[in-house]
């Protein structure tokens, strides 16, 4: 499977680089997204018909989800290329209600109903999901609200990847990352102990330990904001981690 990073800046956009949001191809399936942060959808555009690709999310921050009404602008309306079938959408429990609010036309109190574009099936801990080729299992995380690591194997290789979403360190997240492939880990404190804010994120040192102590065969360092120093974050997980480490840069694709 392809993995192309969309936007790999943390909390919010940067001027070269859009916040959250990943795609997934593997060939003879639809696209998979994973997050779909401010600016990930210009550069979904890119890559392929936005109208077509199912969507994962792991919890509803903005910097997560924010280009998610947008999408079913393009895929209701598009004069050229709009859905032709539901895709899948998976979130935590209040995503229609959330999105809802957010496409509504009645403002403030209406709620759009998304069931015409989007077939939409809430996470449950640890229940693996078969999304067309491959399978996605949600690790309860550590963060302000309902939010998941994303543990992904292909049916036909084998090939394996996990995606920390945003959480503070915790074992389950060692656990979405067993063994795998690739390991798309958040950094978001940077080179910063991090603890004078408990409960929501992990230094660039906490994210190597995470891929060390998971077996992960290669680590890329994600969710770094703007102001934080990625090369020094990316210094600080090779220094725990001991294996390949780099930031995931937007536009990188990765074969795993
Ligand atoms: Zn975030
Ligand atoms: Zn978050």
């Amino acid at each position: 499977m392809r993995l192309t990073i969309l936007g790999s800046s943390g909390s919010l956009a940067a001027p070269d680089n859009p916040a959250s949001g990943y795609l997934l191809e593997v060939d003879n399936a639809p696209g998979v997204v994973l997050d779909l942060g401010p600016g990930t959808l210009a550069r979904l555009q890119s890559f392929i018909d936005p109208a077509s690709v199912h969507v994962l999310f792991s919890h509803l921050h903005a910097d997560h989800c924010l280009d998610f009404p947008s999408l079913m602008v393009w895929r209701r309306f598009h004069p050229d290329a709009p859905a032709v079938a539901r895709s899948l959408l998976y979130a935590p429990k209040p995503a229609p209600v959330f999105f809802g609010r957010l496409s509504s036309d009645d403002q403030p109190d209406g709620v759009d109903d998304l069931s015409d574009t989007f077939a939409f099936t809430p996470w449950r801990a640890h229940e693996p999901e078969i999304v067309d080729r491959v399978t996605v299992t949600p690790y309860p995380m550590v963060h302000p609200v309902e939010a998941y690591a994303l543990r992904v194997e292909e049916h036909t290789t084998g090939a394996t990847l996990a995606y920390s979403g945003d959480t503070a360190y915790n074992d389950q997240l060692v656990e979405a990352a067993r063994d795998v492939d690739l390991f798309l880990c958040e950094a978001n404190w940077g080179t910063d102990a991090g603890d004078d804010v408990p409960g929501m994120h992990m230094n660039g040192a906490e994210a190597g330990r995470a891929a060390r102590l998971a077996g992960a065969k290669r680590l890329v360092i994600i969710h770094v904001p703007p102001w934080v120093d990625k090369q020094a974050t990316v210094a600080a997980a090779a220094e725990e981690f001991g294996g390949p480490v780099e930031f995931g840069e937007p536009g990188t694709v990765y074969t795993v």
